[in-house]
């Protein structure tokens, strides 16, 4: 019997002991009747992955406790105290929950919805993104980095989530992308912040809002009607400026990017992370390596699967034109990025769930990447562990291992053999707490 599970089980049995000791003083002292220590809860049944290494648990239990995973193992080595809450996992494999590295809650593009949105008041964008928020956790993504919100209404949305008011997943943002005059966004969204004063103030009034991270956008994108996706748009000095706040609040810095140049120049200031990357080269990503930063691909964004959203959205034909044209070029960069071997961090730049052939975005993003040369367990990786890493919260999430939130999906078939297995979602759970099972009687 391995040390966690004795000391697991050494701690139900004092925890046992406080309940009825507890118990017995409320009777006495005829206080009132709640005497009864929260019960834990087992998921029991399952094959529990772990996708750090590829091996499995098969008819295990994960013990939670509270928000976090209490113990993990064989239902042989870990016994489910008397008065568990029993989830029913049999016949199903357990991952941690998707982790999605790019979203925007409130998310406005060119297009006939987008017009509609021009004029939603703060309150109206606080609503839709509550929505968003609930579907995105429904979906199996139990965790999102905001890649670029609007008035930091976002805010209210992570502290109501945080205070157990709302469904959603849990939040990390980087509140207001930065951009520079005529930079991507700016025909949508406040911009104009050029040279490094402003970038200094604009970074701090972000890092005050609550960002933990920092979005710059150093080249134009696809939602743009001008401009050359390749250029670059911020100096040396602005980006400098911009990590060096950032990292001196122990904040990261990601940029959009299409170009090169503009990701060459702003990986040499500091960045730590890439989006997109719809130009990038082999010798952009072998800096990218060499220095270990990061990349978080948006593939489904410039894929077939995204026409069907862009249709529902009611996207002008230069938008679809656009994101056609640059299709080609992403997918050869994602398939070199694999092939280098960049640290790789699943986002999809649409909503979680947004239908996409037959499945969901992150789904989507994460199919996608097998295709572009990943094996199934790499994908489960970007999907679902490296963002952990990304976010700097290893000791929390990405993974079912001890002392983690207990923050998980079940699927009916094997995800290492198949990655299609992901469209079977059927039980999603938030820091113990079944948001969705499909399964149950
Ligand atoms: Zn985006």
């Amino acid at each position: 019997m391995s040390d966690t599970v004795i000391q697991a089980r050494r701690q139900c049995d004092n925890r046992t002991a406080r309940a009825l000791l507890l118990c017995a003083w409320l009777v006495l002292t005829a206080a009132p009747r709640v005497c009864a220590a929260e019960p834990l809860v087992a998921v029991v049944g399952g094959t529990v992955i772990d996708v750090a290494t590829g091996q499995e648990i098969p008819n295990a239990v994960v013990l939670i406790d509270g928000e976090r995973i209490k113990a993990v193992g064989p239902a042989a080595r870990v016994a489910v105290p008397h008065g568990s809450t029993i989830v029913h996992a049999e016949g199903k494999w357990l991952l941690p929950g998707l982790m999605d590295m790019h979203v925007h809650l409130g998310l406005v593009l060119p297009g006939a919805e987008g017009a509609e949105l021009a004029h939603e008041s703060d309150g109206a964008l606080a609503l839709r993104m509550a929505k968003n928020a609930t579907a995105s956790l429904r979906a199996g993504t139990t965790t999102v980095r905001l890649t670029g919100e609007d008035k930091h209404v976002e805010f209210a949305v992570k502290q109501s989530i945080d205070r157990g008011d709302l469904l959603g997943p849990r939040i990390f943002s980087a509140g207001e992308p930065l951009i520079p005059t005529g930079g991507h966004g700016a025909e949508y969204l406040a911009s104009g912040v050029d040279g490094p004063v402003e970038v200094t103030k604009f970074t701090r009034r972000q890092i005050q809002a609550g960002a933990t991270w920092i979005k710059l956008m150093i080249s134009k994108g696809l939602a743009d009607t001008k401009g050359d996706i390749a250029a670059a748009d911020m100096s040396m000095a602005e980006m400098q400026a911009a990590v060096d706040v950032a990292h001196s609040h122990g904040v990261k810095v990601t940029a959009h990017t299409g170009s090169p140049t503009a990701t060459l120049a702003a990986l040499h200031a500091g960045v730590d992370c890439f989006e997109h990357g719809y130009y990038l080269d082999e010798q952009v990503f072998r800096e990218i390596k060499k220095y270990d930063r990061w990349y978080v691909p948006t593939i489904v964004v410039s894929q077939a699967g995204a026409l069907e959203f862009f249709k529902k959205i009611g996207s002008p034909p230069w938008y679809l034109e656009r994101a056609k044209s640059v299709g080609q070029a992403h997918w050869k960069a994602l398939q070199t990025a694999i092939a280098v071997g960049v640290n790789i961090a699943m986002g999809t730049d649409q909503y979680p769930f947004e239908p996409n052939e037959g499945t969901v975005a992150a789904v989507r993003e994460t199919e996608l990447y097998v295709d572009a040369g990943m094996t199934p367990l790499q994908a489960l990786q970007a999907a679902m562990r490296n963002p952990a890493r990304l976010l700097g919260a290893e000791k929390d999430l990405g993974g079912l291992e001890v002392g983690k939130y207990a923050d998980l999906v079940a699927v009916s078939a094997d995800p290492r053999r198949d990655i299609h297995a992901l469209r079977t979602i059927g039980l999603v759970m938030k820091g113990g707490l079944v948001i969705r099972n499909d399964w149950a009687q």
